[in-house]
C-alpha cells in the first residue's frame, strides 16, 4: 500500500470529517449559509420534464439508463406540480432537465409561457440543461428568447454532444445566454443501484457532503425528492420506496401552502441520510470517464 493510501487510512481513522475536508471532499459548499438562512426559498430545483434521452450513458448518476420505456412527463403533471410548489416557495435556479429536455419541446414552450405569467416573480433563473444532441425548433427558440430569465447550459460530452456547435450558433443569433460546461472530463461514479452494505458512518458522511442533495432537489411526477437518483430509483422500483423520505405534493392530508412549505423545507434540511444512500457510492469519490455509451 502506497504512502498516499496509508495517509488516507490513518486520517479516516482519526476523523472522517477532517479527512473529507482536507483530502477527499469534492467541492466547497459556498451556499451553505444562504441555504441555512432561507425560510421560503429553494436555491436550486431540478424539474424533470422527460425520462427520454438521446444518449445512454453507462454512468448516469440519475439512473436514466435503466428506463426501458421512457416517457415524456405529461404537460398537465409538470405544470400542476410546479404551480403547487411555487405557491409555497420561491426558487433561485430552476433547472429544466430530463433525460434530454429538448426531446419534449412542446412542454419547454408551455413552461416558458407559464413562467412569464403568474409565476414570473417566483423564479429568479431558468436553466435548461442539454447534452447538445437536439437542435430546437424555431417556436421553441422563440419561447426561450421571450423569457428574459431563461438560459441554456450544455453538458459537453465531446463527440457525444454532436449538435452542440450548431445549437450554440442558434443561441448566439437569438441573443439567448448559454454556458458550456466542459471543465470536467470525468464524472463521479455513483455506482449501480445495488445495496453496498457500507458502514452507517460512511453512508451518513456521504449524505452530509453530497452535492446533489444540496443542489439537485428534484420535482418529478408529483414527488419532491432529496435527489434525482432517489426520484428515478423509486419510480423504477430499483430503490426502496420510503414514503417519509420525500414529499407527495398531492397528498390530500397537506391542506395548506404553509404546511407544504414546512414539509419541503424539513426534507431539504433533513440530517439523517435517506435509504437511497445505501445504494450509492458517491462518497468514495471514484472518477469515471464522462458520457461513456452503453449498447
Ligand atoms: S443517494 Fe444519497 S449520497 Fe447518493 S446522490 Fe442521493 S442523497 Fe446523495
Amino acid at each position: 500500500m502506497g504512502i498516499k493510501q496509508n495517509l488516507k487510512r490513518i486520517l479516516l481513522r482519526i476523523n472522517s470529517d477532517l479527512t473529507d475536508l482536507l483530502y477527499r471532499r469534492p467541492y466547497r459548499d459556498a451556499e451553505a449559509g444562504e441555504r441555512k438562512r432561507s425560510k421560503d426559498k429553494l436555491l436550486h430545483l431540478d424539474l424533470v420534464i422527460t425520462e427520454c434521452c438521446t444518449r445512454k450513458c453507462r454512468d448516469c448518476s440519475n439512473l436514466m439508463q435503466y428506463y426501458k420505456s421512457p416517457e415524456n412527463i405529461p404537460d398537465i403533471t409538470v405544470i400542476n406540480d410546479l404551480s403547487r410548489v411555487l405557491d409555497c416557495v420561491r426558487v433561485g435556479e430552476l433547472k429544466v432537465l430530463g433525460g434530454e429536455p429538448f426531446v419534449n419541446q412542446q412542454l419547454i414552450i408551455k413552461l416558458m409561457q407559464f413562467l412569464s405569467a403568474d409565476y414570473a416573480d417566483k423564479v429568479d433563473r431558468i436553466n435548461i440543461i442539454t447534452n447538445g444532441t437536439v437542435i430546437p425548433y424555431d417556436d421553441c427558440i422563440e419561447a426561450i428568447k421571450a423569457n428574459s430569465k431563461a438560459e441554456v447550459t450544455f453538458s459537453n460530452y465531446g463527440l457525444v454532444s454532436c449538435h452542440q456547435d450548431e445549437f450554440v450558433d442558434l443561441l448566439k443569433n437569438n441573443g439567448i445566454p448559454y454556458t458550456i460546461v466542459n471543465g470536467t472530463y470525468t464524472w463521479f461514479d455513483f455506482g449501480r443501484p445495488d445495496k453496498y452494505y457500507e458502514s452507517e458512518e460512511f453512508v451518513q458522511r456521504q449524505y452530509k457532503h453530497c452535492y446533489n442533495r444540496k443542489n439537485c432537489n428534484t420535482l418529478y411526477r408529483g414527488g419532491f425528492y432529496v435527489c434525482p437518483r432517489q426520484a428515478h430509483g423509486i419510480h423504477l422500483e430499483l430503490l426502496p420506496n420510503s414514503e417519509d423520505e420525500y414529499v407527495d405534493i398531492n397528498d390530500f392530508h397537506i391542506t395548506t401552502n404553509d404546511e407544504l412549505r414546512e414539509r419541503i423545507m424539513k426534507l431539504i434540511r433533513r440530517n439523517q441520510h435517506i435509504s437511497a444512500c445505501h445504494y450509492c457510492i458517491y462518497g468514495k469519490y471514484i472518477h469515471v470517464p464522462r458520457g461513456v455509451q452503453q449498447p
